[in-house]
């Protein structure tokens, strides 16, 4: 009967201010998830919070509504939250939830981030925000400059902490960490718990409420394939998939950026509404492209795990691995794009006989064999080419030591961090996590898809 009674709550229980009673209104939501359910009456009592939940669990308003909450009442035009978000999409999709959320509060959030001209961040942080959302690098920066004070903060956010982990920041967190003032709330979100977070929260949060959503959520609304094909018949498959498969909005994953670049521009020669996004594109052009997808200009978007970070597409129909993810883990955040909201979604997984170990990962935690398919028409029997360069990077030029000694001289010492780009941190660890196998290019391939998968094979 309380189970009963916590699927039929509605926001109204946590009684917000009508603003933000307004903002949730705006957004549509009518029941708290389950991160929302638990985590909101801890963030408005004040307290430390270790969530354990990815996106796709509603887990932004769970701490936005309550720091709203907090914000409407005490001083205005000077940092009382600041969230840190690994990433420039996922920073932008916060400020965009905080907008929705909080516009009728008159609070005022700005997201920072590299990549972007600075001199425009600083003349509104001059103008007086409420809510910073940044990334850290560029955050430091705003430090350095003294361009944002954050002295008089009232809540941190630390989200994806995992994943700034992976990507180098917490150095960089613990430099922002040390000018905030002693006395805070501390709000710390995390996919996985690996002992770099279990360290960080001990250091970070004071009696934590811990809260965790299972991570086997999106598996009701999603149904799972795995495809077995050869290595080099990947994009061939992924061709005739498409063509088969009504799909509406289609997200792809690559394990490199580099292939999915090539996927996006091959599927563009073919006729489809494709873009990619890949760490090295523009701000500009990362956000034409997501956009692009958001309002169906683009029908499938391409991305590696860290382009797709913070991705938030409600409508996405189909999710392929073209590549399979490293862990189980990460599958699952990758199917959480789809199926959301009790919509159906299709999660198509091309695998090689080198994923067989990571598909029986992903068995044991969705607790289901996942149903392996083939393509009636297709060929799966066209040897690889004798001089495979599809994804093969192209040969670096070598540099002549003198040149790059006389280039040196000349330009002086390399600049410091405040004049790059900043977000963009000189030695970033590579997005390919430690131990995991390297692109496929890089050996020789079988000749079939075959293998224990391929003995499942119903042709
Ligand atoms: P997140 O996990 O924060 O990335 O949220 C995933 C998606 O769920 C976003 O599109 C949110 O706008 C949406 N969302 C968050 N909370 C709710 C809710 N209570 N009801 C419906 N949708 C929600």
């Amino acid at each position: 009967m309380a189970e009963l009674q916590k699927e039929f709550m509605d926001f109204k229980t946590f009684n917000f201010h009508s603003s933000i009673a307004a903002g949730i209104e705006a957004a549509g939501y009518q029941t708290p998830t389950p991160i929302q359910r638990k985590a909101i009456p801890a963030v408005l009592k004040g307290q430390d919070i270790m969530g354990l939940a990815q996106t796709g669990t509603g887990k932004t308003a769970a701490f936005v509504l309550p720091i709203l909450e907090r914000l409407i009442n005490g001083g205005r035009g000077f940092v009382r939250a600041l969230i840190v978000a690994p990433t420039r999409e996922l920073a932008e999709q916060i400020n965009d939830n905080i907008c929705t959320l909080g516009k009728k509060t008159g609070l005022r959030s700005i997201s920072i981030y590299g990549g972007v001209n600075i001199t425009t961040q600083i003349a509104k942080l001059a103008r007086g925000v409420d809510i910073v959302v940044a990334c850290p690098g560029r955050l430091l920066d705003h430090l350095k400059q003294r361009t944002v004070s954050l002295s008089r903060l009232e809540v941190l956010v630390l989200d994806e902490a995992d994943h700034m982990f992976d990507m180098g920041f917490f150095p960089d967190i613990k430099r922002i960490m040390q000018q905030l003032p002693a006395r805070r709330q501390n709000l710390l979100f995390s996919a996985t718990m690996p002992r770099e977070i279990l360290h960080l929260a001990r250091e970070v949060l004071y009696q934590p409420v811990t809260i965790q959503i299972g991570i086997t959520a999106p598996a009701d609304t999603v149904t799972h394939a795995i495809y077995p094909v050869a290595h080099h018949l990947k994009t061939r498959l992924l061709l005739e998939l498409l063509k088969n498969t009504s799909t509406e909005s289609v997200l792809i994953f690559t394990r490199t950026k580099h292939r999915a670049k090539r996927v996006g521009e091959q599927l563009a020669k073919k006729g489809f509404k494709a873009a990619s996004i890949q760490g090295n594109l523009s701000q500009n052009r990362r956000r034409e492209a997501l956009n692009g997808f958001r309002d169906g200009t683009y029908q499938i978007l391409v991305a590696t795990d860290i382009a797709a970070r913070g991705i938030d597409v409600s409508g996405v129909s189909h999710v392929i691995n073209y590549d399979i993810p490293n862990t189980p883990d990460a599958y699952i955040h990758r199917i959480g794009r789809t199926g959301r909201a009790a919509r159906t979604g299709e999660a198509f997984t091309l695998v090689t006989d080198d994923d067989i170990n990571v598909v029986r990962g992903i068995e044991r935690v969705l607790g289901a064999r996942i149903k392996s398919k083939v393509l009636d028409d297709f060929d799966y029997d066209i040897p690889a080419p004798k001089n495979n360069q599809e994804f093969a990077r192209p040969p670096r030029k070598p540099v002549p030591r003198h040149k790059s000694l006389h280039r040196q001289k000349k330009t002086g010492p390399k600049p410091s961090r405040s004049t790059s780009p900043a977000g963009a941190k000189p030695a970033r660890p590579q997005q390919r996590p430690a131990g995991s196998k390297p692109a496929a290019g890089s050996k020789p391939k079988p000749r079939h898809g075959g293998g224990s998968f391929r003995s499942r094979r119903s042709r």
